[in-house]
This record gives C-alpha cells, sequence and structure tokens, in this order.
C-alpha cells in the first residue's frame, strides 16, 4: 500500500510525488491518460511574472516565490533524472501600439515594481537589437521584463517522470480514478479495484471536480481551452518573448516558434478550430514577420476554477490534498506547489493523527 496517491500525473502531480519521493515517501501516481498528455504539455512554457501578474492577488506572490524557485528546481531534477530541460532567463517584451495600451502597461509596471517585478521601458537601437524584425509602424512604447524566462514542458514531464520513477514512484498510466472516499485514510477507486493510501492528492487539472469524493462539493474546476500555433524559424532569430495584448510569440532552441493563444469556454472540446488559429495567426503577424502557414497547430485545457485563483492544500480535515486550478500559470507555478503540498502532507503522515 502506497503511502500517498496522487491523481493525475501533469506536472502539479508529478513535482509533488517526486518532492514526496524524495523524502521516502512511497508514491503511486494514477493517470486516466498519458503521463504529461494534457494542459502541461499543451502549454508554452513561460515563465512571465512580467506579463502575466498584472496586480497583487491572494496568488500573485506566491507565483513569484515559484519562479524564483525555477533555477534550483531545474538544476535538481536535471541532476536526479539525467536529462536537460531548455530553461532560459529569456526576458519578456510587451508592446503597446496605442497610448492607452502604453497608459496601462506603464499603470502595471509601478505595481510590478511593488511585488518586486523589475520592468523597463525600451525604445530605439536596444528594442531593436532585442527583437530584430520587430514591426514598428504604430509602436508607441515597448516594456521590457528582463526576469521572464521560458522552460520546454515536454523537457520538464520527462524529466519529472524519470526523476520519479528513479525514485521508485509507481506511475501507472491509462489508470482513471472514479471515486475518492475517506476511511482510516483514502480509498481510491479505481477500474481495476480500491486502492488505499494514508493521503492522496488530487492534482487532475480541469477534470479535478469531476471526480466524486465523498463529502462536501470541492470547489469546481473546468477547462479553459486553447490554441497554440508554431513555426519552424532560424533558431536565435527571437530571444525575449515577445507580447501584445493576448498575444505572445516566443522562441524555443532549434528556431521552435510558438504563438497565441486563446481562451475560450467550449467544454472538454480539443478540436482545432481553423477560424481561431487563423485569428492568432494575424494577431502574431502583427508584430513579427511569420510564416503564412503554421507548421503545428495544437489545442489544451487550462484548468481554471470557478472561485478563481487555485486550490492548494488541505480539503477540510480529510487525508486528501488539492493541488488544482493552475490556469494560465501552472508550469509556472509547479515548484511552489509541491513544495507547499509535500511539506504539508509530511508533516501529516508524521503526525501521530495520521492513519
Ligand atoms: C494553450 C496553453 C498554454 C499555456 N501556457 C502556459 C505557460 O506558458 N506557462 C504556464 O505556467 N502555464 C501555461 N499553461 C497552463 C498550464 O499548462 C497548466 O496550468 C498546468 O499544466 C496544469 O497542470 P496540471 O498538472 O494541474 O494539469 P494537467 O497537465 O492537465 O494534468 C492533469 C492530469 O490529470 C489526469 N486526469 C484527469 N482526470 C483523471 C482521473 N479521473 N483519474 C486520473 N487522472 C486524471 C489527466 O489525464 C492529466 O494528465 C498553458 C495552458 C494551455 C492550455
Amino acid at each position: 500500500m502506497p503511502d500517498v496517491v496522487v491523481v493525475g500525473a501533469g506536472v502539479i502531480g508529478l513535482s509533488i510525488a517526486w518532492r514526496l519521493a524524495q523524502e521516502k515517501i512511497t508514491v503511486a501516481v494514477l493517470d486516466s491518460g498519458a503521463v504529461g498528455g494534457q494542459a502541461s504539455t499543451a502549454a508554452a512554457g513561460m515563465l512571465a511574472p512580467g506579463g502575466e501578474i498584472k496586480r497583487r492577488t491572494e496568488w500573485s506572490q506566491f507565483a513569484l516565490d515559484s519562479f524564483r524557485l525555477y533555477p534550483s528546481f531545474v538544476n535538481e531534477l536535471q541532476v536526479e533524472s539525467d536529462t536537460s530541460i531548455e530553461f532560459r532567463r529569456c526576458g519578456g517584451v510587451e508592446l503597446a501600439y496605442s497610448e492607452n495600451e502604453w497608459a496601462q502597461l506603464v499603470e502595471r509596471a509601478a505595481t510590478q515594481k511593488l511585488l518586486g517585478v523589475p520592468t523597463d521601458p525600451v525604445t530605439g537601437a536596444p528594442l531593436l537589437s532585442l527583437v530584430p524584425g520587430l514591426e514598428l509602424k504604430g509602436l508607441v512604447g515597448a516594456m521590457l521584463y528582463p526576469e521572464d524566462a521560458l522552460v520546454d514542458p515536454h523537457h520538464l514531464v520527462r524529466a519529472l517522470h524519470a526523476a520519479c520513477i528513479s525514485r521508485d514512484v509507481s506511475v501507472r498510466q491509462k489508470m482513471p480514478v472514479l471515486a475518492l472516499r475517506f476511511n482510516s485514510g483514502v480509498e481510491v477507486q479505481t477500474g481495476e479495484g480500491v486502492l488505499h493510501a494514508a493521503a492522496a492528492i488530487l492534482s487532475a487539472g480541469a477534470w479535478s471536480s469531476s471526480i466524486p469524493i465523498e463529502g462536501p462539493e470541492i470547489p469546481r474546476c473546468g477547462p479553459a481551452k486553447g490554441h497554440l500555433l508554431a513555426y519552424y524559424l532560424n533558431p536565435g532569430s527571437l530571444v525575449p518573448i515577445l507580447r501584445h495584448g493576448e498575444t505572445y510569440i516566443l522562441q524555443r532552441a532549434g528556431g521552435f516558434t510558438i504563438a497565441g493563444s486563446s481562451v475560450e469556454d467550449v467544454g472538454f472540446d480539443s478540436t482545432v478550430d481553423t477560424a481561431v488559429a487563423t485569428q492568432i495567426a494575424i494577431r502574431a503577424r502583427r508584430i513579427l514577420p511569420l510564416p503564412a502557414v503554421p507548421s503545428k497547430i495544437w489545442t489544451g485545457f487550462r484548468p481554471r476554477t470557478e472561485v478563481g485563483g487555485p486550490q492548494i492544500g488541505r480539503y477540510l480535515d480529510t487525508p486528501l490534498w488539492l493541488a488544482y486550478g493552475h490556469y494560465r500559470n501552472g508550469i509556472l507555478m509547479a515548484p511552489g506547489t509541491a513544495a507547499r503540498v509535500a511539506s504539508d502532507v509530511i508533516a501529516y503522515l508524521r503526525s501521530p493523527g495520521a492513519a
């Protein structure tokens, strides 16, 4: 019997499982599909407080703390998994094509400074050396976020999976969890029977609140569908993450250049909508020259809670921890979520009250 069952093998579940296993906790991770097969590998991989944290919220400090854990998280993970992870502090540049957009960026920068997110207006030659080929027509201003970074989420998932395996975590794919009940610990109902554990983690992304759980309803979570497009450009031709409103462009190693995105309330419909993809392509080409046809288009489901913000913590006084609803920033918040949940669960398991 494992000490802990983790429901969902996205970056959140795998990061928590890895941290628990490092502390000699026996862990089983169950996923209804493939490891990292949902939002975690659909993500662009921006680690972008500059671009994403627009005001102080209940979660802004948590997200920043998680961001600051990234360099050591990646280093440790590379060593344990014996794989390499593309992680770069590439910076971000946000563009304003109207006075109103610029005023908003300047106001936001003032808030961000108070939060400890560095921002710097950038113009002229320095801007063009950062982003050669940038569309300057109508440009009113640009804000540099020097600390924004990117990670390749595929590398992250591969490394987390390998690190979990090397720590004897049992990772079971195509094993949907059908229900969770509490009975001196947790009973995890799967299609192959019931698994007992002292504690469980619910990290099933956008599906988390659709799993029946004994007791009062947990905060609801659903899918916010997003499309991403990719183009092959000359490697190194775009260094920072380029942003304008809801449009962003970033380049991974090898010239794989991603343009996004959309936020759609269409349920769990994963089909590519050509009209949505075309709109993203048009928006992206307004700020950077891109080939007429993308090489790849895909979609994913961001886990978005109805209450807004992620659910991270113990569910009432049960042995279940919630770790879902990270919406647009689950890759960014994975190290922080893992640190918080793993330390809580370990404290619980080592307490006299645990099953
Ligand atoms: C288009 C797009 C772009 C994004 N870009 C970024 C970005 O640049 N930066 C960033 O930080 N974040 C980004 N995100 C958000 C990020 O991808 C998510 O917040 C994060 O991946 C959530 O991780 P997760 O592990 O909670 O969910 P998931 O990766 O979705 O994992 C949940 C897992 O649970 C499994 N599951 C579901 N039901 C069950 C069940 N009943 N039993 C067992 N397993 C189950 C699923 O199969 C899945 O593997 C983006 C998301 C999208 C869609």
